[in-house]
């Protein structure tokens, strides 16, 4: 199940939205030297640079104090010309990451993080949804998954995947089941799912044994390696499997793709040819 071409036309599309729109503009935030995120934060940039969308990226040195960071947010909630607002986490110690997910405007929370938008998940009136987790569900849909009555399992619970990826199934009316460091036996409860979502960060954790056959496997994963990115599902998955997400090229290309078109979206609710609750 490959997300790059996937990725492709819908970041064409949102090309296509912004050129409409005639201008969005995306800012990012990046606090500190994390080079993973250094990396993300590119990517997302240029991304948006290609979509025609203008992109703001705002790094600030590891030492940020907190009043500054949310000196920052207040500014960009304040310009006009600011549609989204993504401030890539993780944040360093000294800052608190719920009260800075909090400042931003909710109808610039391009990454659906803010609990307004995250409470609008919750009641399956969705806003604003993370961007990996909307990523992989248009990605199923594209490949044609059925999800009604199926059994999913998330593998993994964080806010910025697992929960809203299980919520967005649940909604979807799959079966759910939401497993995690605690769970007692983690291959019998992935061995019963007919979509898999793995979302972890443990590289090879999910073999061959542990996923039944024909099932749709999301690996979600990335741990950088020696021998470059690799998953949570060992690629051998793929002979057992109905479908699974390569790692690059899978869920990855999706997310970007999903942030350029929430930046379409905020930008639509902003000039309100979209109503924002
Ligand atoms: P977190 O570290 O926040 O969450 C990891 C989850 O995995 C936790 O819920 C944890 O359980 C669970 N877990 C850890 N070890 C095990 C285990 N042995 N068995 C079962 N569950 C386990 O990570 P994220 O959700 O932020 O990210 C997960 C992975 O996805 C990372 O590799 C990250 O890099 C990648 N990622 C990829 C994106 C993409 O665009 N492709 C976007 C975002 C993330 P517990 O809650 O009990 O601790």
């Amino acid at each position: 199940m490959r997300g790059a071409p996937l990725a492709e036309k819908l970041r064409e599309q949102a090309r296509a939205d912004a050129a409409e729109l005639g201008s969005v503009g995306l800012a990012t935030v990046l606090v500190g030297d994390d080079p993973a995120s250094h990396v993300y934060v590119s990517k997302k940039h240029e991304a948006a640079v290609a979509a025609g969308i203008t992109s703001t990226d705002r790094r600030m040195s590891a030492g940020t104090s907190q009043e500054e960071l949310l000196a920052v947010l207040g500014e960009l909630n304040r310009d006009d010309n600011v549609d989204g607002i993504l401030v890539q986490l993780p944040l360093p110690d000294q800052i608190d990451a719920e009260a800075v997910l909090r400042a931003v405007e909710p109808v610039k929370d391009v990454d659906g993080f803010h609990p307004f938008n995250a409470g609008r998940l919750y009641a399956g009136q969705p806003t604003f949804v993370p961007a990996t987790a909307l990523g992989i569900m248009v990605m199923l849909e594209d490949y044609g998954v059925e999800l009604a009555g199926s059994r999913a399992v998330v593998v993994g619970r964080s806010t910025i995947v697992g929960k809203p990826v299980a919520h967005l199934l649940l909604g979807a009316n799959a079966t759910v089941t939401i497993c995690h460091s605690r769970t007692r036996d983690l291959a019998e409860e992935t061995r019963a799912a007919d979509v898999l979502v793995v979302a972890i960060g443990r590289a090879g954790l999910v073999m061959p044994d542990m996923v039944k056959e024909g099932a749709a496997v999301v690996d979600v994963g990335i741990t950088r390696t020696d021998a470059g990115l690799v998953g949570d599902v060992v690629p051998e998955v793929a002979e057992r499997a109905g479908f699974l997400t390569p790692v690059p090229g899978g869920v990855g290309p999706m997310t970007i793709a999903m942030l350029l078109s929430n930046t379409v979206r905020a930008a639509r609710y902003r000039r309100e040819l979209l109503a924002f609750p």
